[in-house]
């Protein structure tokens, strides 16, 4: 059973946390002359009432909100007739996000001591967790924030490695491993999104397939490494040969590959595939299956704007096609299909 003085002694400490909580200067109206204390923040003893209310104006100057304390544990403890101890336990959720002091447990040990007529406080213990507290500081924050930041900026610092990552896999997949050019999932892509442009704005795509003539000719004879370097020079020149930001030059596979030029018109299509024949022949690559004894290649144009319905396999169909006829009619020749926009 509370004895009426545990009541008054328990209502004195209430006082005395709401007065701590609100920053309330009154805070030491209750102390004994003969106070003394010591804090948490720190190794060092508070001997005297003067040097606690110093401490005190620092402790509400860095946080000058409103407090909330959760009360956990508290109890009361006569040691003598006129002297009560009181030992709680809570946590100090401060007016900041994610302050530590709301995890950590203080302890605030308080002895009261019957003065006349009156109880004062005559002996303050508080420990809290102030082991990242700074000069000058009674609260946590400076290293609270300097962590966040620490933490953001590492956030930061791996969100763009790991975009640089991603990029980098990307661009990976999308390249062909031997030429260096965009391989066919990459054509594929840019395939599908040109013609769907093209369905919606009315305006052309025009597809060169490029075909080496004789190549399995060129790896007997000269082997398939000899192979390998004249499929890259060939993607090297492709890749060279006056390209606007728009075209997509890919790889198709095998010895083939692809042109693609949103918004081309024929004339300028087949002016491309004459002008890239020629860069091809300008290599002078000696090729002994050819009757122009170099490399040589073949190749089937088409142009066309989109339907709303067409699948875009049309149009590669269709420059196919005109490869097969470019091939029948004697190699080494551009072809275009048939009704060509
Ligand atoms: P055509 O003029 O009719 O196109 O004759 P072709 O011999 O070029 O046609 P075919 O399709 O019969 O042969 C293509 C050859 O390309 C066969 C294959 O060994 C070769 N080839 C495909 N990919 C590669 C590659 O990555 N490296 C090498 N060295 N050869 C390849
Ligand atoms: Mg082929
Ligand atoms: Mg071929």
């Amino acid at each position: 059973m509370p004895t009426e003085r545990h009541k008054q002694i328990r209502a004195l400490f209430d006082d005395y946390i709401a007065l701590y909580a609100a920053r309330d200067d009154r805070l030491t109206s209750r102390f004994s002359e003969n106070f003394s204390g010591y804090t948490g923040g720190g190794d060092f003893l508070v001997k005297d009432r003067d040097e606690w209310i110093k401490i005190t104006r620092q402790d509400f100057a860095q946080v000058n909100g409103q407090l909330r304390i959760e009360m956990l544990d508290l109890s009361l403890q006569d040691l003598c007739a006129e002297v009560v101890v009181v030992t709680a336990f809570f946590h100090i959720h401060l007016p900041i996000p994610e302050s530590i002091l709301s995890r950590e447990s203080a302890r605030l040990v308080l002895v009261f001591r019957q003065e006349g007529t009156d109880w004062k406080i005559v002996h303050s213990g508080i420990s809290i967790p102030y082991y990242l507290v700074r000069a000058g500081e009674v609260y946590p924050i400076d290293g609270l924030h300097e962590r966040h930041r620490e933490l953001e900026a590492l956030v930061d610092q791996r969100t763009k490695a790991l975009q640089a990552a991603n990029d980098k896999l990307e661009a990976l997949s999308n390249t062909d491993g031997l030429t260096g050019i965009a391989n066919r999932r990459s054509f594929d892509t840019g395939l599908a999104q040109e013609w769907k442009r093209a369905q919606r704005t009315g305006t052309s795509l025009a597809l060169l397939v490029i075909d080496v003539d004789r190549f399995k000719h060129f790896n007997d004879h000269y082997g398939h490494l000899a192979g390998d370097d004249c499929l890259r020079a060939l993607g090297k020149v492709l890749g060279e040969t006056g390209r606007r930001a728009e075209d997509l030059v890919a790889r198709y596979g095998g010895e083939e590959f692809v042109v693609m030029l949103p918004g081309a018109k024929l004339p300028d299509v087949l002016e491309r595939a004459r002008h890239i024949q020629q860069a091809i022949r300008s290599l002078a690559i000696a090729h002994a299956g050819t009757p122009a004894a170099i490399v040589t290649v073949s190749i089937g144009v088409a142009v066309q704007i989109p339907s709303p319905q067409q699948p875009a396999d049309d149009l590669v169909q269709r420059a196919d096609q005109a490869l097969y006829q470019a091939k029948r009619n004697g190699r080494n020749r551009v072809c275009a299909a048939p009704g060509c926009a």
